[in-house]
């Protein structure tokens, strides 16, 4: 027998397979399965794709190994990679890897929500005594033991390092893994909630059609009660004996929704994202692939868990840029849950209180079945929202909080109510410039202007994360007269606290969040009434539920406005509206003031009306005129280089061969310099192509990833579904 293997070999260009024969000790190898190969002088590893009784080729070797007998991707994932590879031109074996447990990106900065707290036990106590009356030189080690021996609940984190690492390897002390959230189904909760008659309905629509491949978009208020109408679809599905995916945005910030699943399912659900150690997501992973539960929750990377006989697919804020991947492969989860929910048989239920306009034109076609929730649940009503102008403030030299805001503050803060206040830029300041010259600072690695925190005094570039101590003199003229300006939330908390001496100011943005648990920790402190104000970038604005907050104030609304892209309309309509949504969730009602020097800006004001369809037919039509989606589809081909110029070579030649190969009705724009121009070192050129039906453009894209594949000076990028331009 042999086998066809893709082997996981750096060089992009050897995205093919390779024949092995199948040894005698390996006669149960399976197509899916991972194995090593020698190849050329090395040992790598490589995807079994195929298994046959002849083969041609000669003077073949043998597969080595296998390197993980219980783990297969099946049938399904296994054409799953082929759809993902097909949609986003990325390589095959990328595909793969994207799916294959060990090669799941573990992603260690945004580390701020863990399954589990690992505790550090004795193994044997006559061991540890001997070794502590044995060993006198070794101190450090001693300290540790006798610290474990004389305390409860002792966190590995407490020690790391050697002399612990040691302990553990010579067998004195163990690691106890202890799941942290409750996982136990609490009955007193179990649907302690009679649904309203909306959340019935909708219910009720989903249920009828729980056998067939149907997608509902169900558009909720914020507050409305969506989560609810989740948990007891998902119910329904187990009933019949299947199992469900939930995804969330972000796992750190949507803790409450995972919280809400244990309790209703217990240890039924598993949790998968790239905040989990590799430990914790490899023991995720393996439950869900020995059916050992029927529920996972996650994020992004979760659509492509081994999840057998999916009977519901559910995308909870589907509007969230976070579902898409940045980078190599460049996919959208929303596709890839759409092939699952055909090869499945199943709904997929998408739901927003801002769905895109994608997804709302194709409910509104009927492509989506649209359902609707327009009530918050109980009495609250959305809260009311005023528009102040900026440019008449700045006459009464108020130049960053309105009159109008301050009052109202003030009022929150002597009812002991709480107050979110969203600035979407993180930072002191967003520009270090000379009074004397105009010099600016740059980073010298990107063509952006560098941002200033005061904490450190240090200028730092967003982008690339390059860094500087903010120098006395500027570095052109030698004057000293640096300034810097535009506002940071580092610098609106000094502000705001100089304004309201005696409140308890919190501030949530990338910059204090680095730290493991911080995510939670502010949340919960602020949920507990530590706080009377959390001021933070758009962080804050998502899914949070806290209610005693009774306003929101949005320093600068026009911040996601002046961004030059297609979508900044429809980002801010989403993100405005979200942070709307915080306040008045219970018994205090809700306020919300938007500074804008736009007052009479349209989409400002679709927010202020709480007006989605508003906005929705306002957008479309701009969207029709500029011939962008859902009207057309969109790619985008970057060209990156150290060397300008052969950037920019390249990309006039990709243009030519697209002009000679697509379609005569889609359009090609540019090249133009991509935003920003210069990243890393790499000067970035860009094409963006639209077109409605191009049956030639897959291939000519492919040709043209298969043309650069082999060059070192210019990399491409090629993105089929951009979120950004
Ligand atoms: P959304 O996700 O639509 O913004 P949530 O699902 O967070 O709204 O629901 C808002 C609040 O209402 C939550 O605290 C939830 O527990 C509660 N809730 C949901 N359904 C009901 C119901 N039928 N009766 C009473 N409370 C409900
Ligand atoms: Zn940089």
């Amino acid at each position: 027998m042999y086998a066809e293997v893709l082997v996981e070999y750096g060089a992009k260009s050897l995205d093919r397979t390779f024949t092995y024969i199948i040894p005698d000790h390996l006669k149960h190898l399976k197509v899916g399965m991972k194995v090593l190969v020698s190849f050329g002088k090395n040992t790598i590893s490589g995807f079994v794709t195929k298994i046959t009784d002849q083969t041609e080729v000669e003077n073949l070797k043998e597969i080595i190994e296998i390197i993980d007998q219980d783990l297969v991707l099946n049938e399904e994932l296994m054409s799953l990679g082929k759809c993902l590879n097909e949609l986003t031109l990325c390589s095959l074996i990328t595909a793969y890897q994207t799916m294959f447990p060990s090669s799941l990106k573990i992603n260690t900065k945004d580390i701020n929500y863990q399954l589990y707290d690992e505790y550090l036990e004795v193994v044997n106590i006559n061991d540890a005594n001997n070794f502590i009356n044995n060993n006198p030189r070794k101190k450090r080690q001693i300290e540790i033991l006798n610290y474990v021996l004389d305390n409860d609940n002792v966190l590995k984190q407490e020690f790391s390092g050697q002399p612990l690492n040691t302990l553990i390897k010579e067998g004195l002390i163990k690691i106890k893994k202890v799941k942290r959230v409750r996982i136990k189904p609490n009955k007193e909760n179990y649907e302690k909630y009679k649904l309203t008659a909306e959340q019935n309905d909708v219910l009720e629509v989903i249920k009828s059609s729980l056998n067939k491949e149907k997608t509902f978009l169900i558009h909720g208020i914020t507050g409305s009660g969506k989560t609810e109408v989740y948990l007891r679809a998902i119910k329904e599905v187990i009933k019949e004996g299947k199992t469900a995916i939930m995804l969330v945005p972000e796992i750190s910030l949507t803790a409450q929704v995972v919280n809400q699943f244990y309790e209703r399912f217990g240890d039924e659900v598993a949790v998968f994202h790239s905040a989990l150690s590799p430990g914790e997501k490899y023991d995720e992973y393996l439950k869900i692939y020995n059916n050992q539960v029927k529920i996972v929750v996650g994020t992004r990377s979760a659509i492509f868990v081994p999840l057998e006989n999916i009977g519901i697919i559910i995308i909870d804020e589907e509007h969230s840029d976070s579902y898409k991947q940045e980078n190599n492969p460049r996919y959208h989860a929303l596709d890839m849950a759409k092939f699952r929910s055909k090869y499945h048989n199943c709904p997929l239920v998408l739901g927003s209180a801002t769905p895109t306009l994608e997804s709302f034109a194709r409910a509104k076609k009927d492509v989506y079945k649209l359902l609707k929730l327009q009530n918050r649940i109980g009495n609250s009503k959305l809260p009311n929202i005023e528009i102040v102008d900026m440019s008449l403030e700045m006459k009464k030299r108020n130049l960053i909080f309105s009159q109008i805001l301050l009052d109202k503050i003030k009022s929150r803060l002597e009812k002991q109510e709480q107050v979110i206040i969203l600035l979407n830029r993180r930072g002191f300041s967003t520009i270090v410039s000379c009074r004397n010259c105009g010099y600016k600072y740059e980073c010298p690695h990107c063509a952006i202007t560098l941002t200033y925190h005061k904490s450190s005094n240090m200028m730092r570039c967003h982008y690339c994360g390059y860094s500087k101590e903010k120098p006395l003199k500027c570095f052109q003229c030698q004057e000293e007269a640096l300034k810097d300006a535009g506002l940071g939330t580092e610098k609106l908390e000094i502000e705001l606290q100089k304004v309201f001496p005696s409140s308890k100011i919190i501030r949530m943005d990338k910059d204090t969040t680095t730290k493991k648990g911080s995510h939670e920790k502010i949340i919960n402190e602020f949920k507990n009434n530590d706080y009377d104000i959390l001021l933070g970038t758009q962080m804050i604005a998502k899914g949070l539920d806290f209610p005693r907050v009774s306003l929101v104030g949005v320093i600068n609304a026009d911040s996601s406005l002046n961004i030059p892209d297609f979508r900044s309309n429809e980002r801010t309509f989403q993100l405005l509206s979200q942070v709307s949504g915080r306040a008045g969730r219970s018994k205090y009602p809700g306020e919300v003031v938007l500074q804008t020097f736009n007052p009479d800006n349209k989409t400002l004001n679709y927010i202020k009306n709480h007006d989605y369809e508003g906005f929705y037919n306002y957008e479309m039509n701009l969207r029709r005129l500029m011939s962008y989606p859902p009207y057309y589809y969109l790619i985008t081909i970057k060209a990156l280089s150290n060397s300008y110029e052969e950037s920019s070579l390249e990309i006039n030649k990709i243009k030519t061969h697209l002009l000679k190969n697509i379609d005569k009705q889609s359009i090609i724009l540019g090249p133009t310099i991509a935003n920003p121009f210069k990243v890393n070192n790499k000067y970035r050129f860009q094409l963006i192509i639209k077109y409605k039906i191009d049956k030639n453009i897959m291939n000519t894209l492919k040709e043209i990833d298969e043309l650069y594949k082999t060059n070192t000076k210019v990399n491409i990028e090629i993105d089929t579904s951009p979120l950004s331009l």
